[in-house]
């Protein structure tokens, strides 16, 4: 496979750019190579800047759910350009999108756009805390909420990969209301509520943990923080930047059937452009400024191609639910298949999967929390990565991110991944 570009522009891009990187999930450092520069995409495939084409397993981490470049959503972007970038003022696609968010939701009455997950999340516990009075928050190790002051503790993914448990340049103060629980462990919640009680405002947590590689909830793990919550007058927000409109039309939610009070959005929100989401019931939104006293802002906003690319997906995923059986199906067919394979290699390996989410985790210990996430091998990981990048597999370059599906996705292309993998691990 020929090379000789990407590392060119990395060479270049590292003088400049941080690690040359603009998001650290997209650098190779810990698999030991450089990232390779994507130059466009196309279904279920990404070609890089030397023409080596991939069968791509990231979806943009997840916007992606249609497939790259879809025909439909290109069409009402380009559109939404002609008519202007930006106005800064209110617009109908806002609307459009807004309620279009609300029928899919059935949680959700009120909502406010945002740029990313980031400012979601953030501006999401900021409405909790002005609702409640109150200051504390419980996250989960191994969830990522974004890169916001207070949700920099043990955040999953990108800083595990880095191997540092926290960032540096956080302020103890801009934490110390963060309290932290164990992913799956309820009877921890529900000691720091015996703790906190009062002064807890809310619960954060992603529904299915996808950024200290894919988790599941267990059993009752969910309504049990549901029930907690209702219980002290606190509110749950589920952070469903991935899981939001990819398990189901209401995502997690609905899926494991637990109502949230908070949602976050990011990724799929916006189709493949900078958006992000906060939304819940109509009482608690209302302490959002103008109408109360929260104040949370955005020049860009709701921007009009941004909404375009967003409403265009949404609107399709509203209008076609086979395509949530599709990715599902496609889902138990790799990560099914992916079980099989452990087993029948009698590899010791952990496959978790949720719908079109999965995570092959290279440890013999079951994967339920951060602690257990983290006895994987990112040595045999990134051996496997680079054979699976090598034979034209573009899956995330650390052991803790999830593979996406897309609906571009078919039969044939995951039996082709099923047995490029079957042939690195008979070796
Ligand atoms: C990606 C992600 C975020 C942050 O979204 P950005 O758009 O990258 O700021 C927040 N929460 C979860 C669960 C995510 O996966």
């Amino acid at each position: 496979m020929k090379t000789e570009r990407s590392e060119k522009l990395f060479k270049e891009a590292v003088k400049m750019i941080p690690g040359g990187v603009n998001s650290p999930v997209r650098a190779f450092g810990s698999v030991g190579m450089t990232p390779r520069f994507i130059a466009s995409a196309e279904g279920a495939y990404m070609t890089d800047a030397d023409g080596n084409r991939y069968l791509d397993y990231v979806g943009s981490w997840g916007p992606m759910i249609l497939g790259h470049a879809n025909e439909m959503v290109l069409e009402k972007v380009a559109e939404a350009c002609k008519k202007g970038l930006s106005f800064g003022a209110a617009t109908e696609a806002e609307v459009d999108m807004a309620r279009l968010i609300c029928d899919m939701v059935p949680s959700i009455e009120m909502v406010r756009m945002v740029n990313s997950g980031t400012e979601a999340v953030m501006s999401a516990v900021r409405a909790a805390r002005g609702y409640t009075g109150r200051n504390k928050i419980i996250k989960f190790e191994g969830c990522y909420h974004g890169h916001s002051d207070a949700m920099l503790v043990k955040a999953g993914s990108g800083v595990m990969t880095a191997g540092v448990p926290d960032s540096s340049g956080v302020p103890a103060g801009a934490t110390e209301d963060t309290l932290l629980a164990v992913y799956n462990d309820l009877a921890g919640v529900e000691k720091l509520f015996d703790s906190w009680g009062k002064e807890i405002a809310a619960v954060i947590v992603e529904p299915v943990g996808a950024n200290m590689g894919v988790v599941p909830p267990k059993e009752g793990f969910l309504k049990g923080l549901r029930k907690l919550c209702t219980e002290n007058g606190s509110l749950l927000i589920f952070d469903e930047v991935i899981t939001g409109f990819r398990l189901a039309k209401a995502g997690a939610q609905e899926y494991f059937d637990v109502q949230s009070d908070l949602t976050t959005y990011g990724k799929i929100i916006g189709g493949g452009m900078p958006v992000g989401a906060y939304g819940g019931r109509k009482e608690v939104m209302e302490v959002v400024s103008p109408v109360g006293k929260v104040y949370q802002a955005g020049t860009l906003s709701g921007n009009p191609v941004a909404m375009a690319a967003g409403l265009a997906q949404l609107q399709y995923l509203n209008g076609h639910p086979e395509v949530y059986a599709h990715l599902n199906a496609l889902g138990e067919m790799l990560y099914g298949g992916m079980e099989k394979m452990c087993k029948d290699l009698q590899l010791p390996y952990q496959v978790n999967h949720v719908g079109s989410l999965g995570s092959l985790f290279f440890t013999d210990q079951p994967v339920v929390d951060y602690t257990s996430a983290k006895t994987s091998d990112t040595k045999k990981f990134a051996e496997y990565f680079r054979y699976m990048l090598e034979n034209g597999v573009y899956i995330a370059a650390s052991q803790f991110e999830a593979m996406f599906i897309s609906d571009a996705h078919t039969d044939e292309e995951i039996q082709h991944t099923l047995n490029i993998m079957h042939n690195y691990f008979e070796k």
